[in-house]
């Protein structure tokens, strides 16, 4: 029997009547019931050493559980020393838990191999033993864009001395594209020295704010990730603005439809979707609340629904990640929508991570 309080399942089937999705208690290792996927992200913390004795001490907390799955997302850095410690056979032996216990890369690029300095591939993820790889996460597609300069960058290609010198250079070249001289032409005309100042103070804030990873580029990181034959936990999630405006349904779409966009249905079973939501990510932030995450997840499953059908629809795993912390991932687990977390923060300390893996277990 399920050891677990009443209505927090920690394991299900997935069911849709009256149009509705709703979660029916299995028993763990019952055939085709879902097991709840618990992921770490631990972003730029931990050393080698540091992240070896993270996961001994989660490993202890979690001793015996085998019915969710669990994600450990070192930084690349910590990748190789953690993978030899959680190897199956390893940890089979000295905790009775391991099968279910998986790596995760934060990130991946999309080319196999070449001049991308810094850049680390699916392949050479694959080759030191790395389940999962992070795609898509906010950090990557919105965050981290201020601190690159891009902003800057565009301001000062917008300013008058770089437009005129790129418009006599572009008047040298044989194969000049008229339509830039046209363009550069106008921008540098007296009458329109406030529209140039304008445009550069406009885009180098939003870009400076903004930018980050593209919606094309996530996708090629999920097919070269998916194609190396590494799973995937897909992010998506609004930002405050978007929430407020209204759209947060629109820009979820666009974020999976082209994220996913081409994957084949042969891999799509690879997939696991974090909803995470940036206004709920993080220090002194708010998680969502109970009814916002499940209306997006629905919405999320539907969608999902409408792309690769029913069934498929039924047993993807969505996780929700923004605030996941001991003391909400019970009620958090009760939402029909939802499979697990993506926990940054609290993956940190391995009693409060322990104590989410054990969501719902009355000990
Ligand atoms: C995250 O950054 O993915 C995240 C969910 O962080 P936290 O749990 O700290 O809000």
């Amino acid at each position: 029997m399920n050891n677990s309080s009443p209505n927090v399942y920690r394991n299900y089937y997935r069911l849709r009547t009256a149009n509705q999705w709703r979660k029916v208690q299995a028993e763990s290792g019952e055939p085709g019931a879902i097991r709840p996927y618990l992921a770490g992200n631990w972003k730029m913390n931990m050393t080698p050493r540091s992240g070896l004795a993270l996961a001994a001490r989660l490993f202890d907390i979690c001793k015996g559980i085998k019915d969710v799955d669990i994600g450990l997302g070192p930084p690349f850095t910590g990748l190789s020393t953690l993978a030899e410690y959680i190897k199956p056979d390893f940890l089979k032996a000295e905790y009775d838990i391991g099968r279910n216990v998986f790596l995760l890369a934060q990130d991946v690029f999309f080319e196999s191999k070449g001049a991308f300095t810094g850049e680390i591939s699916a392949e050479m993820l694959a080759a030191i033993g790395v389940d999962r790889v992070i795609i898509g996460h906010s950090d990557r597609r919105a965050n981290l864009g201020k601190y690159f300069g891009f902003g800057s960058s565009v301001a000062r290609r917008l300013s008058n001395d770089f437009l005129t010198q790129s418009l006599s250079r572009l008047k040298q070249k044989d194969d000049a594209d008229s339509k830039a001289i046209m363009a550069l032409e106008h921008l540098l005309a007296k009458e329109n020295e406030d529209v140039l100042a304008g445009l550069a103070s406009f885009l180098g804030g939003e870009l400076r704010d903004r930018a980050g990873e593209s919606d094309e580029a996530i996708n090629r990181k999920v097919l070269a990730a998916l194609e190396q034959g590494l799973q995937v936990i897909f992010c998506c999630g609004e930002n405050r603005e978007a929430r407020e405006n209204n759209e947060t349904f629109k820009l979820l779409e666009r974020q999976i439809r082209m994220g996913l966009e081409g994957v084949p249905q042969r891999l799509i079973h690879d997939v696991v979707i974090a909803y995470e939501p940036l206004w709920a990510i993080g220090v002194g932030a708010k998680p969502a609340t109970h009814e916002q995450i499940s209306e997006v997840h629905d919405f999320i499953r539907n969608l999902i629904m409408d792309l690769h059908g029913e069934q498929f629809a039924a047993s993807i795993r969505i996780l929700y990640g923004g605030n996941v912390k001991p003391d909400n991932i019970a009620d958090i687990m009760t939402i029909a929508g939802v499979d697990g977390a993506l926990v940054g923060g609290a993956s940190l300390k391995a009693t409060d991570f322990g104590q989410i893996v054990r969501f719902g277990l009355i000990d």
